[in-house]
């Protein structure tokens, strides 16, 4: 992989269909969150290097040779599904590289890898059936009126570090199934899947400077793709701080802007679902894989649970007494269930907000703390327990905004009024929970959750061929499903006058 070939002079940026070192010769280290020593060593690109990737997508949009946009899409389609067939042969290194780089088990990696090829598979098979237009009926056998859906030119886009290759394809297949050039951004603490990708990109025939990489930060790569003037959208995934400034500096050159952001989900529990015991031990379960998962980095985690007052004694008990015997340890040790918080900083911000939801009131009863360090858990680990805080309620910080981490709130509610209330108090709206047996309740909830995805009775599936996104503050815009390939077009009508005459409106 370009990203190991060489220490001193790592060549991770790729423009034009070169590899290349930074211009200015910076490099980086990438830290194993499991015992925070460097593996590998990336080129830190800055605006020179985004300037030529930008100039080699700009070109391979507009007259590279066989352009990519008037590739047939059958063509396009072919070379999508090769590279879901790479993906699958490379599957285990890659979800070793995933494991290493964001500290998520081998496992989880694993299924980052499956779920990757299937959004290649899946924009490959949805651009391939597709109509390749719209007549319109314009109301005269004269004119032929027909919409047309074209690509919209070089795509930047910007991924977070918390899935970092599942992020980059939901953003990197339809864009290249649509016809686009694309230069992407990795987080700048995990890259090296994306790396690998770009490289797999390469083996399966894409043309030169259609697939384009810059490794560096936020503030430098990513805010020059934001605001260069020629790049035609910049699709971002990440928080909300950075996605308002992507949204700021794109505006002056008027790209098309989507943003994926952050969730504050609510998982709402009503005494019904836990009458039975296995009704009881789903939802308890499931409560803990929607908060834990992957150390709760997870912009979907099921961190606010929303619980009817009449089970809360019982269901918090066990939700405690189940987290508290989740294996922590390094990812790729066999049996360890969560890995380490992705970086030192992250670690940092969890403690602060547990720290202030105890001060406000909240009663621990799981983690709250980092573990004993073990062979599994080495000492310098980012390790943090899963956490769960009772009695918390919405004037709590912890409860109003994003942890990205493994801690769970518990709030209770006595009505269904209430509870559709209080998971509907958050400025964002991106994904949300409701668990009960009756049928006519769980319609009637789900109708009225303000979050982009509602799941009944589950916590965390997606599908490709659904759309993913937020209401409120956790975005703008949708990936996968239609909506996620309609983001990287440009619509057309074509109106044709079969039999044109002068139309006489000025009389002279
Ligand atoms: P982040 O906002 O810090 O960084 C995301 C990306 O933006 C990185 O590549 C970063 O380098 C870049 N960036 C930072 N500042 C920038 C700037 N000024 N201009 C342009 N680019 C900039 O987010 P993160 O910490 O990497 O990821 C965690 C966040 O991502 C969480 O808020 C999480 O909810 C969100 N997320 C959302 C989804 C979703 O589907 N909605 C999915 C995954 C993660």
């Amino acid at each position: 992989m370009a990203g190991q070939q060489a220490r001193l002079e790592p060549h991770t940026i790729h423009a034009g269909g070169e590899w290349r070192a930074a211009v200015s010769g910076a490099t980086r280290d990438i830290l194993d969150p499991a015992d925070a020593r460097p593996f590998a060593v990336v080129a830190e690109g800055d605006e020179k290097d985004t300037d030529l990737a930008v100039a080699a997508a700009r070109q391979a949009f507009d007259s590279g040779q066989g352009p990519w946009p008037l590739t047939p899409v059958a063509e396009r389609a072919a070379l999508l599904r090769r590279v879901a067939d790479l993906l699958v042969r490379d599957r285990e290194e890659l979800g070793l590289l995933e494991s290493r780089d964001a500290g998520k088990t081998v496992e989880e990696g694993r299924v980052d890898i499956d779920c990757v090829a299937d959004a290649f598979r899946y924009f490959a098979d949805l651009v391939a059936g597709e109509a390749p237009g719209r007549v319109v009926d314009a109301g005269s056998t004269d004119i032929h009126s027909v919409v047309v859906h074209e690509p919209l030119g070089v795509c930047a886009l910007i991924t977070p570090w918390n899935y970092p290759l599942l992020q980059a394809s939901w953003k990197i297949a339809p864009a290249l199934a649509a016809g686009n050039t694309f230069v992407v951004k990795p987080s700048e603490i995990t890259p090296m899947t994306t790396i690998a990708l770009i490289e797999l990109l390469v083996e399966a025939g894409l043309p030169e400077g259609v697939a384009n990489i810059v490794t560096g930060p936020g503030h430098t790569v990513g805010a020059r793709l934001a605001e260069h003037p020629d790049v035609d959208l910049v699709s971002f995934t990440g928080g909300l701080v950075s996605g308002t400034k992507v949204a700021q500096a794109a505006a002056p050159t008027v790209k098309k802007v989507a943003l994926e952001l952050g969730g504050k989900n609510p998982n709402v529990v009503f005494a019904d679902a836990c009458a039975t015991p296995e009704g009881f031990d789903t939802a308890v379960d499931q409560a803990l894989n929607a908060a834990f998962i992957h150390s709760g980095q997870v912009c979907s985690a099921g961190g606010r649970l929303i619980v009817e007052e009449s089970v809360r004694d019982r269901f918090v008990a066990e939700l405690a007494r189940r987290a508290a015997k989740i294996r922590l340890g390094r990812g790729t040790e066999d049996g360890v269930e969560c890995g380490p918080l992705v970086s030192e900083q992250q670690r940092a911000k969890v403690e602060d907000y547990v720290a202030s939801a105890l001060e406000e009131g909240a009663v621990l009863r799981s983690g709250g703390q980092r573990p004993e360090p073990s062979p599994e858990r080495p000492a310098d680990g980012y390790f943090y327990e899963p956490t769960v805080l009772d009695r918390c309620h919405r004037e709590m910080r912890v409860v109003r905004e994003e942890v990205f981490g493994p801690v769970l709130t518990v709030e209770t509610f006595r009505t269904e009024e209430e509870a559709i209330a209080l998971a509907n108090d958050t400025e964002y709206g991106l994904a949300g929970a409701v668990w009960t047996a009756d049928a006519g309740r769980a319609r009637r909830v789900a109708g009225r959750l303000r979050h982009g995805t509602v799941w009944i009775n589950d916590f965390h599936p997606y599908l490709p061929q659904a759309e993913w996104g937020g209401f409120g503050k956790s975005g703008v815009g949708r990936e996968l499903g239609p909506a996620g390939l309609a983001e990287y077009r440009e619509t057309k009508h074509v109106y044709q006058n079969l039999a044109p005459k002068p139309v006489r409106w000025f009389a002279g």
